[in-house]
C-alpha cells in the first residue's frame, strides 16, 4: 500500500515509520528497500485484502496521476464486503491497474463488486504481448474520431484472450513507440458482436482528462460503439453502402463521446 494512517493522516512510507492499515486498522510497517517501491506492509504475512497485489513502479506511477485522496480508497459493497480500489474518482469510477495475470473468475468477481470501473492493463508484463497485440489489431471499420474502431481477432493474442470476456472497458498500456516516444494506449470496448471486439487508439492525456474531470464518457463511448457496430452489421446484411438512418440520427442528436 502507498498510504497508511498515522495520527489520523494518510502518510506515505518512510524508513522507520509504522502506522495503521486504512482498511483493517491493523499495524503496518514501512518497507523502504531498493528492490520494490516504498510501501506499507502488514506485520507478518497477513494480507487483509486478498485482491491486493504487490505494487510495481508501473502501478505506482499510474496511481500518482490522480489526486492522493482518490488513491487506495476503501470501497464497500452493500453486503459489507470491502476492498481497496487503486483509484476512485470523484464521480465514483473505479480505475484498477492490473499488472499480473487475473483468472477469469477473479476478474468477474471484481467487476461485479465495483460495477462502475475500467481496467488499465500493463501490456508489457510478458515479452511478446506488445508485438502480438499490435499484430492482431485488424482493419479499421469506423474512422470518425473519436470513434476509431478496429476489429480484432482475440484468438491469436494471449493478452486479448486474457481479457476477452470482460464486461468493462479495458485499456492496454503498451509503453511508448520507439520512433517518437509516444504512448501506445488502446481501449477495448466491452461491446462485442459475434465474438468480434473493437479496439480504439486513445491518447493517455484524454484518458486522464476524462477521469480527472469525472466525465461519464466511458458509458457514452460504449453506447456509440454499440450503435456503430449494429449499423455496420445491418449494412453488411443489406449490402448497402450508405449509413442507415439510425446511426445518422445518433450523431446528429448527440455530442456523445467527443471527449475522447
Ligand atoms: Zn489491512
Amino acid at each position: 500500500m502507498k498510504f497508511a494512517i498515522i495520527q489520523e493522516q494518510r502518510r506515505e512510507a518512510q524508513p522507520g515509520l509504522s502506522g495503521t492499515c486504512p482498511s483493517c486498522k491493523a499495524e503496518v510497517i514501512a518497507k523502504c528497500g531498493s528492490l520494490r517501491v516504498w510501501h506499507w506492509a502488514h506485520r507478518g504475512v497477513r494480507v487483509c485484502d486478498p485482491w491486493w497485489e504487490p505494487e510495481t513502479e508501473w502501478h505506482r506511477s499510474w496511481k500518482n496521476e490522480f489526486p492522493a485522496d482518490w488513491q487506495e480508497v476503501v470501497h464497500f459493497a452493500q453486503s459489507g464486503e470491502k476492498h481497496i480500489a487503486d483509484v476512485k474518482t470523484q464521480s465514483g469510477m473505479i480505475i484498477e491497474f492490473q499488472h499480473s495475470f487475473l483468472k477469469m473468475e477473479e476478474r468477474e468477481a471484481r467487476e461485479l463488486f465495483y460495477r462502475k470501473m475500467v481496467w488499465v492493463v500493463d501490456g508489457r508484463r510478458r515479452k511478446r504481448d506488445v508485438e502480438q497485440l499490435l499484430k492482431c489489431i485488424g482493419r479499421c471499420v469506423w474512422d470518425q474520431p473519436p470513434f476509431i474502431l478496429h476489429v480484432t481477432n482475440h484468438a491469436e493474442c494471449a493478452l486479448l484472450r486474457d481479457w476477452n470476456s470482460s464486461s468493462m472497458p479495458v485499456y492496454f498500456d503498451l509503453g511508448v513507440r520507439q520512433e517518437d516516444g509516444r504512448p501506445i494506449f488502446w481501449r477495448r470496448d466491452p461491446i462485442s458482436r459475434n465474438g468480434r471486439t473493437y479496439l480504439t487508439p486513445v491518447s493517455r492525456e484524454s484518458f486522464l482528462k476524462v477521469h480527472r474531470e469525472g466525465l461519464d464518457a466511458e458509458q457514452q463511448f460504449s453506447e456509440g460503439v454499440s450503435v456503430i457496430v449494429d449499423s455496420l452489421r445491418q449494412n453488411a446484411r443489406r449490402a448497402q453502402s450508405q449509413q442507415p438512418p439510425r446511426v445518422q440520427r445518433y450523431f446528429m442528436n448527440s455530442r456523445q463521446g467527443r471527449r475522447f
